[in-house]
């Protein structure tokens, strides 16, 4: 098993940092050889040793309707014909702003951008430039890529200052960047009062996925915008990862609470580099070369990338059945597999939000925040996962990621993911 996944691995080592260029993929957090992957179809993964894993992954979030879907493949190639890029504006750049404006609440005006970190990075830039105020409220375990700002652990109480969380990150950064319990708005209160007048902006994952998935408490998010309102804040929800995916209006519609400005990744570009930052006209106009918050990109808007990602949207948009069915087929694999825990007596916490879903086995009764994500027990997960991937299940490698389901998915990859959790849950005991 995973011969040429273990030949290939070996030969990336001598050439790139960890043999990935990204770190999640190093299977760092369960250990082994990360499997290297040829290519998929619908929820079907194949490595490059021909054995198939039904696929939770979705790389990391894009694949919502599957890989290789029809319809997006279709407008790459079409797209590519005509040159893969320009620097200029295209009318598919506008066709994209009007479908995103139409499928999510509250997004006056967007940007494109590359990436999710890009998105994050910018947003919060544009909510300096137009508050005229340094510090950031963020939350622990919540994660918006990999910019400056959010590469910050808490320090020692609440209401300290923030520590780099990674070399590179200069003390200066940290000094702006404030952490806050998710879930408690009496730690964001606190901030607030602290340090009034000197916030720019609160930024969330508004269902967190990075700690595994965990939704928002009743009132976390209205209580936020009311603070926000009260303080003159600009309320920031990342939706790279909840953004056409916990509704077609990501959480903004599926909690009912409006945010100033949004960020997005993944779904936006289909599988390729987008990600995107909107929001109220108000706060978007600072944005250059209205005003005079700089942001650009060569690749920004790029032709294949918003071809991609208009397919991808234009079909959750005309079929929001999606939704419903999404939600079905995550409903249904969670049952599945409450049962299969149930019955061998293990300890667990299952969060469920639409098509993401993380199981923490833990003795608590909830799942709230980073400290009771943290007890987690970290060694029965790696066991639980290699199992999983050797009866085929391709699980996120870490028990701090979310699944993210796709509508490809058919009753028979349920049915025999919950058999190979059973399977698997056996030997991890
Ligand atoms: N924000 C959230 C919520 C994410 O989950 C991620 C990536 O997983 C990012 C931002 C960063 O996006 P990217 O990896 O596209 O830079």
């Amino acid at each position: 098993m995973l011969e040429k996944s273990k030949k290939l691995f070996e030969r990336a080592q001598q050439f790139i940092p960890g043999g990935v260029n990204s770190p999640a993929r190093a299977f760092k957090s369960v250990g082994g050889t990360p499997v290297f992957l040829e290519k998929a179809k619908g929820s079907i993964l194949t490595d490059v040793d021909g054995k198939e894993y039904i696929d939770y992954v979705g790389s990391w979030g894009p694949m919502i309707l599957g890989h290789a879907y029809e319809p997006v493949i279709e407008a790459v190639k079409e797209t590519a014909a005509k040159s893969t890029s320009f620097g200029a504006p295209t009318e598919i750049e506008v066709k994209m702003a009007e479908l995103v404006k139409q499928m999510v609440p509250g997004v006056d005006k967007i940007r494109m951008v590359n990436s999710g970190t890009e998105a994050c990075m910018s947003a919060i830039r544009v909510a300096r430039g137009y508050t005229g105020r340094d510090k950031v409220i963020k939350f622990e375990g919540n994660y918006h890529g990999h910019g400056d700002s959010f590469l910050i652990n808490a320090g020692s109480g609440a209401l300290t200052l923030g520590q780099p969380s990674s070399p590179g990150v200069t003390e200066g950064t940290a000094k702006d960047t404030l952490t806050a319990n998710f879930n408690d708005l009496n730690s964001v209160k606190k901030l607030l009062n602290e340090y009034e007048g000197e916030v720019a902006a609160i930024i969330l994952e508004p269902v967190a996925g990075n700690m595994g998935c965990i939704p928002p408490k009743k009132g976390f998010l209205s209580g936020l915008r009311e603070l926000c309102d009260a303080h003159d804040v600009v309320l920031i929800f990342d939706e790279v990862m909840t953004g056409f995916r916990v509704a077609m209006g990501g959480a903004q519609e599926r909690y009912g609470v409006t945010a100033d400005l949004v960020t997005y990744g993944k779904i936006i570009g289909a599988g390729l580099p987008v990600g995107a930052f909107g929001g109220k006209q108000e706060i978007m106009d600072v944005v250059s070369p209205v005003g005079n918050v700089y942001q650009a990109g060569t690749l920004s808007g790029n032709p294949l990338a918003m071809a991609a990602g208009y397919a991808l949207l234009s079909e959750l948009y005309e079929n929001p059945l999606h939704y419903d069915e999404l939600e079905e087929k995550t409903v249904k694999l969670a049952r599945g597999l409450k049962d299969v825990l149930e019955e061998h007596g293990v300890p667990f916490v299952l969060n469920q939000v639409g098509s993401m879903l993380s199981v923490f086995f833990t003795e608590e009764e909830e799942v709230i925040d980073f400290k009771t994500a943290n007890t987690t027990d970290q060694a029965f997960f790696k066991a639980y996962f290699h199992q999983m991937l050797e009866n085929g299940i391709y699980l996120p490698p870490s028990p701090f990621e979310a699944l993210f389901l796709a509508n490809s998915l058919t009753e028979d990859h349920l049915r025999k993911t919950i058999e190979a959790a059973d399977e698997s849950i056996k030997v991890a005991l």
